[in-house]
């Protein structure tokens, strides 16, 4: 007898429709997986078997084949067990599948027939409601995340046994609403360090709110206990909302890394800042099961690197990709898989390793060679992607006086924000080079200082455009629909220097 159930898989970061086809039929006895699958979905094999026999039903004595269809492409993880469990049930006539189309199963199987949550319920739930699933049952575990979908209705199971009762009809399953208030939101603003704690740095907080504002990437540099840190991870609390459209695609990466409900119901832009120890694939993704890497993590946020200067120059050079094209792609034997990676960089480090280099004042006191070598991790590739730079020294100045808070701070970024969405649906940092004209602002005299000014500085046509999407933001953040000489100036005098020195 032959039963098809609907589950889903993930591919990238989206999900994708699977549909699941049991056979059970007279034969050798045994349980054979067809359909291209991967080494997870083998060794579901063994899960599904204990865990209908612990559940109090019969893996029959029969010739059991399981296609998992498309069988073009390699399904990942573990969500089809319950799936073929249920298939198998039905097939062998153990449970009545009158209730199966129109429900989409999605979950692992433990081997004592518990359910257990599996990674990137969203884009599951979303690829089974695609496919035409009126009601979806998703383990206990990602039950507060899958309510988020619209448009479905999410039941939450926490073993086989209670999706063998739903389906017949004996004890339904309770329906999960979708989620409660946004807890997540006030624990992140409050995590953040707020601006007011902040002594001194008029310059460096002054750059910061650029930044921010047109998420440009910025680096800090200067030595220990300035406050480096302290600022970038002020960073965290001047991101305006998420808009609606970004937040969908940003829990949809956070899920499918398995971060879990955490960023969900929140409006809050991420911020990730991974320790400098990280490894290449950790930082950028991918891996056998194309796992999003931090890079995805701060998509639509920032990525602070703290201590830049430590990373492996590798993972820093493989941040080049996402950093002009806003995405990680990632090759894979059936083809490439792109995941959104657009984000704010902020970099942080000692300019060398006594942390004196370049400082008014004092004296550093490294060889030339170990200095040289330090900078030189952070290549000129990865230099060239930088927008903004600010030197940071000890504060001499400006103890006293009112400091102004991150709430302040971020009201004026808000607006300078406001005013880059309405003019071209995005941030200024996304502009592309052609796009700075006169419509954004750029009178034809100024692209003629423009010019002059980036032949007397000797600076590449890419660092001349960065230089002009800042001016753009800095206008933004005065109100100014036009980019004056001004603006220009301040931007190019906050430009980074090719020696971190
Ligand atoms: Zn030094």
């Amino acid at each position: 007898m032959l039963a098809t159930a609907l589950s889903a898989s993930i591919a990238g970061v989206d999900g994708v429709p699977v549909r699941v086809e049991v056979d059970v039929a007279f034969g050798l006895p045994g349980l054979t997986i067809v359909g291209l699958a991967g080494s997870a979905v083998l060794e579901a094999r063994e899960r599904v078997r204990a865990a209908v026999r612990n559940s109090e039903f019969a893996v029959p004595d029969r010739r059991i084949t399981v296609n998992l269809a498309p069988a073009d492409l390699p399904k990942e993880g573990t969500g089809h067990d319950l799936a073929i469990g249920i298939a198998i049930l039905v097939a062998s006539g153990q449970l009545d599948g009158e209730r199966l189309p129109g429900t989409a199963l999605i979950g692992e199987l433990a081997l004592d027939g518990g359910l257990r949550p599996v990674p990137g319920i969203l884009a599951l739930v979303a690829a089974a409601r695609a496919a035409g699933a009126r009601s979806i049952i998703v383990p206990a575990g990602n039950a507060p995340e899958a309510a988020a979908t619209n448009g479905v209705a999410v039941h939450a199971a926490d073993s086989l046994r209670a999706v063998v009762r739903h389906l017949a009809g004996v004890e339904p399953l309770v329906e999960v609403g979708p989620p409660g208030p946004l807890r997540g939101e006030h624990q992140a603003r409050l995590d953040a360090p707020d601006l007011a704690s902040v002594v001194g740095q008029r310059v460096a907080r002054r750059v910061l709110e650029i930044a921010v504002a047109g998420r440009h990437n910025l680096a800090m540099s200067g030595p220990p206990g300035v406050g480096k840190t302290l600022l970038a991870r002020a960073v965290a609390g001047l991101l305006p909302r998420l808009e609606d459209d970004e937040a969908d695609e940003v829990r949809r990466i956070h899920s499918v890394a398995g971060l879990g409900a955490r960023p969900i119901g929140s409006m809050q832009r991420p911020f990730r800042a991974p320790h400098h120890t990280i490894s290449t694939q950790a930082l950028v993704g991918g891996g056998p099961r194309v796992r999003p890497g931090e890079a995805s993590l701060a998509h639509r946020g920032a990525l602070l690197l703290d201590e830049t200067l430590q990373f492996r120059t590798d993972a820093l050079d493989a941040l080049r990709g996402p950093l002009d094209s806003g995405c990680v792609t990632i090759a894979r034997v059936d083809g490439v898989r792109a995941i959104p990676a657009r984000f704010m960089l902020v970099a942080a480090y000692n300019p060398c390793p006594c942390g004196w280099a370049g400082v008014d004042g004092h004296v550093c006191g490294c060889e030339d060679g170990a200095r040289r070598r330090y900078q030189a991790r952070l290549s000129g590739p990865m230099r060239d992607r930088l927008d903004l730079h600010v030197p940071l020294a000890p504060v001499v100045s400006g103890l006293r006086g009112r400091r102004e808070s991150s709430a302040e701070v971020a009201r004026r970024i808000g607006v300078a924000w406001e005013l880059q969405r309405r003019r071209q649906g995005g941030a200024n940092s996304a502009l592309g080079a052609d796009a700075l004209d006169a419509r954004l602002g750029f009178e034809p005299r100024l692209l003629a200082l423009l010019e002059r000014r980036g032949r007397q500085l000797g600076l590449s046509l890419r660092r001349l455009h960065r230089a002009a999407r800042v001016a753009r933001t800095i206008a933004d953040l005065e109100g100014s629909s036009e980019v004056s000489r001004d603006h220009l100036d301040e931007a190019l005098l906050h430009r980074p220097k090719d020696a971190a020195a």
